[in-house]
């Protein structure tokens, strides 16, 4: 039987199924016996207490490994010790005389809601840090054993419905060929944690738990996203072979790290990175990238009940551009709005959010939160070679106004005494109405870059978080390219840098048709820095303008992504 889910990180595996059981239980309805009262509420805490010890051996296993993913585990103690929790399961049992289990279940269940419901998706998705939390002391409470995924020691595939946070923390990534899930999408926990392993991760495949047995044999094609529950030998053979051409050509991929981005006739493509902050882990990137291509400033802001001061900002932004030394750094301004929320400003709902207050929108409308942002920018661009990108700009007058605001900064640190640096002032090209006057915009900003991800949602008019309308947003839509190539001819003409920083630039399908369009700069997330080096190397910009030329022809996205799929060698894609 093939069975078929996403395949959000990609890889070949084959092996016996391990059947990992979410423990997870809703306990019936139950209350104490008359006078039970207090000695369910001692069995809370003795349970509770033991659930913390648990974390904590955990903990303490993981810390040598790795200090991150041990923090998960801190976070779980610290929410079976949260006072508020304990004292409403103490009041349950005491005013309600319900028992322990099913004060726990519903005291938990209650807090699990209200953070799965808050707007910011950060917050949100700790419901499943609460969920773990939970069947973590009611496990320990019935008496069940633990089934955990660092106790695994043969390679397996893991089959579950869902992975929660300390499962993945805890399991030993070398024994885990590949992770089966019913639910969970590109961006679930289980996809993030797959991603960075490095594990082929195939999720949301409708029954897979009825399907698959434990010591089972599977093959698993995380590229496609299916899975083969019952594989003859030649098939089985014919796998293996598919998986070892996988795995050397991912080691021939990522020997491209550290070289230059040359086309296959030697010319130089720079290749920047984008970044969320002056995280080690992310400037790491410094060693193979040429510059920063887009530093989303706005993750500094999220996720926290206080908005950044300017001396925190400024030790950001130092921190970076100090890193990059004279090579740029493209700092967006913050981008607010849409699917990111601050949970430090109560800031109003809005029906169609994406194309409501966003962005340089939101800065016009709250002067003092960009004025910080900016005078912090201007004050770090002392330390290297800042470029200050502005987002969501719809118009000229959207370019002039931000000038204009930054130009009064520059005065009120003047008079201050401060020190600010030259910068250079571009905008990123991600909503039709500026990409369509182009011509008149690029003589207002130094640089520019193309946002192709918010581009693709308004010129399709398809909302990017919507997987209802997912078949509406068509990143290879004709319009697209017809744009794209615009934007890029016309800074080129100007002699003004242009770049793409949306995910576009990280998709080996469309390398050649940048390149054959005239872009000669790209940023993208580190993962794909290997990938897209790759590909450069297969082409010279003479096959690049080629490809680009046709797919200009084309009338569909189909039509383009079936020409493009032909052109590019499998190896690369
Ligand atoms: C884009 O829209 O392409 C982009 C790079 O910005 P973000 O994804 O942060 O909106
Ligand atoms: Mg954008």
């Amino acid at each position: 039987m093939i069975l078929i889910g996403n395949g959000v990180s990609p890889g070949i595996a084959v092996g016996k199924i391990h059947i990992h059981g979410k423990f997870h239980i809703e306990p019936e309805k139950g209350f104490c016996a008359g006078g039970e009262e207090r000695s369910q509420i001692l069995h809370y805490e003795t349970v509770k207490q033991l659930a913390i010890d648990e974390l904590e051996k955990i903990r303490l296993n993981i810390e040598k490994l790795d200090s991150e993913k041990a923090g998960i585990f801190k976070a779980h103690q610290d929410i079976a010790d949260d006072i508020v929790i304990n004292e409403e399961i103490h009041n349950k049992i005491l005013k309600e005389h319900w028992n322990a289990e099913w004060a726990v279940y519903k005291v938990y269940d209650t807090f699990l809601q209200m953070v799965r419901n808050a707007p910011d998706p950060l917050i949100a998705q700790r419901a499943s840090d609460f969920e773990d939390v939970c069947n973590r002391i009611l496990r320990i409470m019935l008496g069940i054993k633990d089934d955990m995924l660092s106790k695994i020691n043969e390679p397996v595939i893991i089959a579950a419905c869902d992975l929660l946070p300390s499962d993945t923390a805890s399991m030993d990534k070398v024994k885990i060929l590949a992770i089966l899930t019913e639910t969970g999408g590109a961006t679930s926990h289980s996809a993030i944690i797959a991603k960075s392993y490095g594990i082929p991760a195939v999720l949301g495949i409708n029954g897979l738990m009825e399907t698959v047995k434990q010591g089972q044999l599977v093959t698993v094609n995380a590229i496609d996203g299916t899975v083969n529950t019952e594989p003859d030998n030649t098939y089985i053979k014919e796998h293996i072979l598919k998986r070892d051409t996988f795995l050397s050509s991912k080691e021939l991929t990522e020997a491209f790290r550290n070289r230059e981005g040359r086309t296959k006739d030697n010319v130089k493509i720079d290749i920047d990175i984008n970044i969320t902050s002056a995280a080690k882990q992310e400037l790491d990137a410094e060693k193979y990238v040429d510059s920063v291509g887009l530093f989303r400033t706005e993750f500094l802001y999220m996720g926290r009940d206080t908005l950044p001061s300017e001396k925190e900002q400024l030790n950001h932004y130092k921190k970076v551009l100090e890193c990059f030394k004279n090579r740029p750094v493209v700092l967006r301004t913050v981008d607010i709005g849409g699917d990111k929320v601050l949970s430090s400003l109560d800031l109003p709902k809005e029906e169609n959010p994406f194309m409501g207050n966003r962005a340089i929108r939101f800065c016009f409308n709250y002067p003092d939160i960009f004025k910080t942002q900016i005078r912090a920018a201007l004050r770090a661009s002392v330390y290297g070679n800042l470029w200050l990108m502005l987002p969501m700009i719809s118009s000229l007058e959207d370019i002039r106004k931000a000038k204009d605001f930054i130009n009064s900064v520059r005065e009120e640190l003047k008079n201050e005494g401060k020190p600010f640096g030259e910068i250079k002032t571009g905008i990123i090209i991600e909503i039709p109405s500026i990409a369509l006057i182009v011509n008149q915009a690029v003589k207002e900003v130094d640089f520019a870059s193309i946002g192709t991800n918010d581009l693709c949602q308004y010129l399709c008019a398809a909302d990017r978080m919507n997987s209802a309308v997912e078949t509406y947003y068509q990143s290879y839509h004709p319009a697209m390219f017809t744009v794209i190539n615009n934007v890029i001819k016309t800074f080129n003409k100007a002699g003004k840098p242009i770049s793409v920083c949306g995910e576009m630039a990280s998709d080996p399908l469309v390398t050649p048709v940048l390149i054959g369009f005239g872009i000669r700069k790209l940023s993208m997330g580190a993962a794909a820095v290997p990938v897209i080096k790759r590909a450069l190397s297969d082409f010279t910009v003479k096959q690049a303008e080629q490809i680009a030329k046709k797919v200009l022809k084309f009338s569909t996205a189909s039509e383009v992504e079936k020409y493009l799929t032909r052109q590019i060698a499998p190896a690369l894609i």
